[in-house]
């Protein structure tokens, strides 16, 4: 299994000469491995050069998965190439919380106003499917398994399973536990803690939101985004092996990440990173 990170950064994209390093646009992840669809999490501004890359290679099975529909997770939909070169076959699924929707959220986005493409006029070679979020699903040999996540207007979590390897891909979620309780305080997980914990457990890989350092997350909890160190206390409880740290703040620099890169480099049990547009994670077997 392959990980490739196209669009690491939350809200709003952020080119400049600060943001080079890590990069500035928003949020999509791709995951690949042998004989199986490319899944794409989210599709984020960093989804244009990921379907500009995808046109140049041989397949053209894709499932994409989207998280929810603020801005930051669908605004390079619509320049995603592949949805409209016909030999692709994509599978969208949208999350919903009562599926089966009839009123698609996408069709507000792609309606002739907001972009010249509407809905209607993409290629019957993408299908759109909602799914209630905690549903499990295949995608070919890989196995899915959704989860309701903590986040204004909903937001949902996904494990990708394929052979012995997991992936599980959180962003845009609160802590599961209030300050002063469950696992960031030491105490036993809450009871959303270890419904959590249930998805996560033994994950190879967490890719989690940490928009907000600690302090900036005491002033601004209902924003539905998380820190390093609640991350690390359930990826440590869930005997994750590598956490990544993902979905950074748009005022976070080069500087500011490469510090938290550097607190965290030494720790182990979970090794921790910090996504960085570019980088790519091959996980054997
Ligand atoms: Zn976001
Ligand atoms: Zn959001």
């Amino acid at each position: 299994m392959r990980v490739r990170f196209w669009g690491v950064r939350g809200s709003i994209p952020v080119p400049g000469t600060d943001t080079l390093r890590f990069g500035g646009n928003t949020a999509c992840v791709e995951v690949s491995a042998e004989g199986a669809p490319t899944v794409v999490l989210d599709c984020g501004s960093g989804a244009r050069p990921l379907g500009r890359d995808l046109l140049t290679r041989s397949g053209r099975d894709l499932c994409v998965l989207l998280s929810h529909y603020h801005l930051d997770h669908v605004l390079g939909l619509p320049f995603f190439d592949p949805m409209y070169a016909p030999s692709f076959q994509i599978r969208v699924v949208m999350p919903d919380p009562d599926p089966p929707a009839t009123d698609l959220p996408l069709k507000h986005l792609l309606n002739g106003r907001f972009h010249p493409v509407r809905l209607p006029e993409i290629p019957p070679s993408v299908r759109f499917e909602s799914i209630r979020p905690g549903a499990t699903f295949p995608c070919g040999p890989i196995r899915i398994r959704s989860v309701p996540l903590i986040h204004p207007g909903g937001s949902c979590g996904y494990r990708i399973t394929h052979g012995r390897r997991s992936l599980v891909y959180f962003t845009d979620t609160a802590p599961f536990a209030q300050p002063g309780e469950g696992l960031a305080a030491g105490r036993d997980p809450t009871e959303a803690e270890s419904r959590i914990l249930d998805v996560v457990r033994g994950a190879d890989v967490l890719v989690y939101d940490t928009m907000f350092t600690l302090d900036q997350f005491i002033t601004k909890m209902s924003w539905g985004h998380s820190y390093p160190e609640y991350a690390v206390a359930l990826a440590r409880a869930a005997e994750v092996a590598h956490l990544v740290l993902y979905h950074h703040a748009p005022d976070a620099n080069d500087a500011d990440l490469e510090e938290i890169a550097a607190r965290w480099a030494d720790h182990s049990a979970p090794a921790v990173s910090v996504a960085r547009e570019g980088g790519a994670m091959d996980l054997e077997g």
